[in-house]
């Protein structure tokens, strides 16, 4: 019986096993990527983390992990399937293992979200991406498209021209989401053209006709765009799929916040941090702040409890 299981190991999970492990509460996170890290491991460049003025994402996550490990945290690599965590004994179950604990944090994050337009799937790894960090040399002088108008479309196209002979950055509206200095760098780069007002409706990577079909909203006019690859990036989906019928989610199904002054779930001795939790900002900043914070409230709760 371990005091405190960590659900997840991208920065709220390894900000609240260094918190933890500094309490001295007997910690273990699961996490069910080889490497820790999250969504920071698919991260290029970190520009706006306290203390680093640009870091690359591989190494901030490889830094936390060595930190918290340096502190005592246990983790572990596994693929959890079944959690129980209504009861006093937080559970958690892999295909051949079961750990149990007194509190639990449940740091799980989010995933991609698709378009849902035919040849996303078909092409998925074979042109179709969700990562720049990892496929961007793959499109060494070839023409690519990025699809979304967020921080990560934004920030994700820019690191695609250090490769791609040509970014289109494809957004279904007129104004971009991004915050404006990714916004102005985006404007300033050449290799980047903005196509405004559109949406993909089907991707075809078949040799000889490469392509993305576009909409524009706008004219109502279909068009195809000769492209080598596609990035997709238009948010991203929480990881619930394993609590969902027992953690207390908003519309959206990301982790309700019960409280303002604690981010306690509906269930005592279960707590969430980072991207899983309903906020209006996820950025890295704030994963780690939560993960400290899930970290005090669960020494708190033992402390309290037992
Ligand atoms: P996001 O902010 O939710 O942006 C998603 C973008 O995709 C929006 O522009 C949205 O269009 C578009 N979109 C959504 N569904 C779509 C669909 N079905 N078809 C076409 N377009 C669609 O997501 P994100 O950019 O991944 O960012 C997630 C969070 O991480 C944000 O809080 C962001 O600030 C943070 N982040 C920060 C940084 C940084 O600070 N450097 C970097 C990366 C991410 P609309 O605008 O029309 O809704």
């Amino acid at each position: 019986m371990k005091d405190l299981i960590i659900l997840g190991g991208g920065p709220a999970g390894l900000s609240a096993g260094i918190y933890a492990a500094r309490y001295k509460l007997d910690t273990m996170l699961l996490e069910k990527e080889y490497f820790s890290g999250g969504q920071i491991l698919n991260t290029w460049l970190v520009e706006n983390y306290p203390g680093f003025k640009e870091i690359k994402g591989t190494k901030l996550a490889k830094r936390m992990e060595e930190q918290a490990k340096s502190f005592g945290l246990e983790i572990k690599q596994e693929v959890v399937k079944e959690v129980d965590l209504k009861g006093e004994e937080k559970i958690f179950k892999t295909a051949d293992k079961v750990f149990k604990s007194k509190t639990a944090i449940i740091a799980t994050g989010s995933n991609p979200r698709l378009l849902n337009i035919p040849g996303e799937k078909e092409y998925y790894g074979k042109g179709v991406s969700y990562c720049g960090t990892c496929d961007a040399p793959f499109y060494k002088d070839q023409e690519v498209a990025v699809v979304g108008g967020g921080n990560t479309a934004v920030d994700e196209a820019l690191y695609l021209t250090k490769y791609a002979s040509k970014v289109y950055l494809i957004h279904r509206r007129d104004e971009l989401r991004a915050d404006r200095i990714l916004q102005d760098q985006a404007f300033e780069n050449s290799k980047i053209e903005l196509v405004w007002d559109t949406i993909p409706k089907e991707i075809d990577l078949s040799e000889g006709d490469k392509h993305i079909l576009l909409h524009n909203k706008k004219t109502n006019e279909d068009k195809k765009l000769k492209v080598d690859g596609v990035f997709v990036f238009i948010g991203y989906n929480p990881n619930n799929q394993l609590f969902k019928d027992q953690i207390e989610l908003n519309q959206a199904g990301f982790i309700r916040k019960q409280k303002l002054s604690s981010i306690e779930t509906n269930l005592p001795g279960v707590f969430a941090a980072g991207d899983i939790m309903e906020k209006k900002l996820r950025q890295i900043v704030i994963a780690a702040g939560d993960g400290a914070q899930a970290a005090f409230e669960a020494n708190e709760f033992i402390t309290k409890t037992y």
